[in-house]
């Protein structure tokens, strides 16, 4: 029997689709090759809600579906992830009847007992998932218990060389654009045995680089009482690393508000955690910041960077940004312009405003900004944060560095670099997925950038950790504005 799972949305779909393979190969599925998707006769749909795009994409995939199964009865349909959320994950069953599960994020025993007992525990396991969130019981029972290593889908075995393991479940924070908390339930860490055990897994079929995700991932162990912190678990993390010959570990996402000095001393002192933060400012603009409910202010935020900047040498800072948020002015919207202009960040999510039905934004706020207009902010903001990279990829030119390679890419060997930049070069000479190469950079963009290896006999640099460029930008006149 085939499975095949389409996953939309962030980083944290990808780690649930990949425990929900590994489920469902326990039980004797295999993948579905890519190019024959639609001969699997169970069809996973891991959804996104963080856009109105995302959603609409997830619904016009279910009417495929939903004539598919027209014709194939047989067919199984799962529908996971934040479309569901955690709180009542039956409320679709009217709206999509012919969805055979509903599956919260991070739930894999959902679909499980389905395929278990196709007629009878179905209904079963589904309404006790919908008793439990009746009883407000999921918080603690729905975090999944491991009760086996996790084992990587066969096609990922052996091949994959960056994977990422959930450490913080769902969010606590409530910034008022956010479906995030509605949709993926308040905030729950996992248990250090437990990241442990998926690191430990995941270094045994072959990955080198660990990314640990949470959307508020500095406040790891805040809900848990005597806790470690995150800083405490990168320690523990990073000696697993060590005995398990993993070279990189990263973690995102932070909150300007969590970030603590001990945890990028952590991140400074252990070489096998890469000098790269992701901590979204969200808006340049005071009052906007206020609307959205994020907790700090522009100037908050610039020092936060010089703080991040002056603790990890060569650090690059990535940063979220959304434009048009109800109210936003020309000028506010200009506020957020100077901030990507002068920081001279290394990357930019940008996002244009979508209300989310059932957030506080979406409920009290008009969304009053026109959506042309919110694509010529996203435009401005493109091509400013576009030269920003150029000029700082452009002091890589010259520069060795060490790239982690991943795989190949129209004939090229593609890997990325400490601070996570993209890095292309050839070579036919030996096989170099998963290894650690010091390479020559021979040309870059805003985007990615072109290398060579040194003309030596083996430029193998796997273990030697400490080759980390120093570049790092400087903000050009950061107090002007504030
Ligand atoms: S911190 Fe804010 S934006 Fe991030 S997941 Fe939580 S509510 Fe959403």
């Amino acid at each position: 029997m085939k499975y095949h799972i389409q996953t939309l949305g962030c980083q944290m779909n990808v780690a649930d689709s990949q425990r929900l393979a590994s489920a469902l190969e326990g039980m004797g599925y295999q993948a579905a090759h890519p190019d024959e998707a639609d001969t699997a006769e169970v069809q996973i749909i891991n959804t996104c809600v963080v856009r109105q795009q995302a959603e609409d994409k997830a619904w016009g995939r279910l009417q495929l579906l939903k004539k598919q199964k027209e014709r194939n009865p047989n067919l199984v349909i799962g529908l996971m992830g934040c479309l569901v959320g955690v709180k009542d994950p039956l409320r679709l069953r009217k709206k999509a009847p012919y969805v055979d599960v509903f599956i919260p994020p991070s739930e894999v025993e959902p679909l499980t007992a389905f395929l278990q007992d196709r007629t009878t525990q179905a209904d079963a396991v589904t309404e006790e998932v919908a008793k439990r969130a009746r009883l407000n019981q999921y918080m603690d029972e729905m975090i999944p218990q491991p009760e086996r290593d996790l084992v990587l889908p066969v096609h990922e075995r052996g091949d994959l060389i960056s994977a990422h393991v959930p450490v913080v479940y769902g969010c606590s924070h409530a910034c008022t654009f956010c479906i995030i908390p509605f949709r993926r339930g308040v905030e729950r860490s996992r248990p250090v045995g437990e990241i442990v055990s998926d690191v430990r897994a995941l270094a045994r079929q072959g990955v080198k680089e660990i990314t640990l995700l949470g959307q508020i991932v500095d406040r790891y162990g805040k809900d848990i009482s005597d806790g470690p912190n995150l800083a405490e678990l990168l320690r523990v993390v990073h000696r697993v690393a060590e005995e398990e010959d993993v070279y990189r570990i990263r973690f995102l996402t932070s909150h300007p508000n969590y970030m603590t000095q001990k945890l990028l001393e952590t991140v400074a002192e252990l070489p096998r955690i890469m000098p790269h933060i992701e901590v979204p400012i969200q808006a340049g603009d005071d009052t906007v910041l206020a609307n959205m409910k994020r907790g700090y202010t522009r100037q908050q935020y610039r020092d936060l960077v010089a703080q991040i900047r002056a603790t990890i040498p060569g650090v690059a800072i990535h940063t979220d940004i959304i434009v048009g948020f109800p109210g936003e002015t020309e000028a506010q919207f200009m506020e957020t312009y100077h901030v990507l202009e002068t920081l001279k960040l290394d990357k930019a999510h940008l996002a244009m405003y979508s209300p989310r039905p059932g957030t506080v934004s979406a409920r009290r706020m008009e969304d009053d900004v026109p959506k042309r207009e919110k694509k010529r902010r996203h435009q401005m903001l493109e091509r400013v944060q576009g030269q920003v990279q150029a000029e700082i990829n452009a002091q890589y030119l010259g520069q060795t560095v060490q790239v982690l390679v991943e795989d190949t890419h129209k004939g090229k060997w593609r890997g990325r670099t400490p601070q996570n930049k993209l890095v292309f070069f050839e070579d036919e000479s030996r096989n170099w997925k998963g290894q650690l190469v010091d390479v020559e950079v021979t040309w870059t963009g805003p985007y990615s950038m072109q290398a060579r290896l040194p003309n030596t006999e083996d430029s193998r640099a796997a273990h030697s950790l400490d080759t980390i460029p120093l570049v790092t930008m400087q903000p050009v006149d950061a107090e002007r504005r504030d």
